[in-house]
């Protein structure tokens, strides 16, 4: 659980690439040059951990590009306390930017393997989620429900209807939609029976599977 002068100063760097993309949420970049990226990494991978890019993971799976956690994260305007459901924990990175933002975080993995991981990471760097959750997210997580945001970090090919349901009012819904590659989709809860959608760019993800793995 190293965090080096020379890692900082790389995660300074990559605020940097951010805000030149685009970024300009100061608490999400506040944010990303907190959180130790090099710590969700496959370890054969760490010199990269700063780049602004995918890489493998365990289980077939990746870990976002920071521009992609930046640019969802941004859109999710999470507030301090607010409760947040992850769909897709992975790494865990995405999860950790969440609970650095003060979010109440439920998260939610298919493949045991990345939940047992990304879970016992979350705890030993103090940035726990309020729950990791070794479940099928495709409908949501109905337990918990209603939220204030939620976020999909796998491609979806189509919305259901049970993620804006699961939305409190005002909630806001983040979602890559698509199959070969998504567009980045905004829902707002605007009143019980008013939702709000916009468009943002397009990016490439992994799938969202059904079933546990
Ligand atoms: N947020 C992650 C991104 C991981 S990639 C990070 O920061 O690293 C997307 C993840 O979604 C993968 O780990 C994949 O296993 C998971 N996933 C795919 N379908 C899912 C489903 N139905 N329920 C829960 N997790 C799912």
């Amino acid at each position: 659980m190293i965090d080096t002068s020379k890692h900082q100063g790389q995660r300074k760097q990559l605020v940097d690439q951010l805000k030149d993309k685009g970024i300009n949420d100061t608490k999400v970049l506040d944010a990303i040059a907190t959180v130790p990226r090099h710590l969700f990494m496959d370890p054969a991978l760490e010199e990269y951990s700063y780049l602004d890019k995918a890489f493998p993971i365990a289980a077939g799976q990746t870990i976002s590009q920071p521009y992609t956690v930046a640019f969802q994260t941004q859109l999710l305007k999470v507030k301090k306390g607010e409760k947040v459901l992850e769909i897709g924990t992975g790494s865990g990175y995405q999860a950790s930017i969440l609970v650095n933002l003060g979010a109440k975080l439920y998260t939610i993995e298919r493949q045991q393997e990345l939940y047992k991981k990304a879970s016992r990471l979350l705890n030993n760097l103090s940035l726990k989620p309020k729950k990791t959750i070794f479940q099928d997210g495709t409908l949501g997580l109905a337990e918990y429900s209603p939220y204030d945001a939620i976020i999909v970090t796998a491609a979806a090919e189509t919305v259901p209807k049970t993620f804006l349901d699961q939305l409190s009012v005002g909630g806001r819904l983040v979602v890559p939609v698509g199959k070969n590659s998504q567009k980045m989709i905004r829902y707002i809860k605007i009143k019980e029976n008013k939702i709000k959608r916009e468009v943002f760019g397009n990016f490439r993800f992994v799938p969202l599977l059904k079933n546990k793995a």
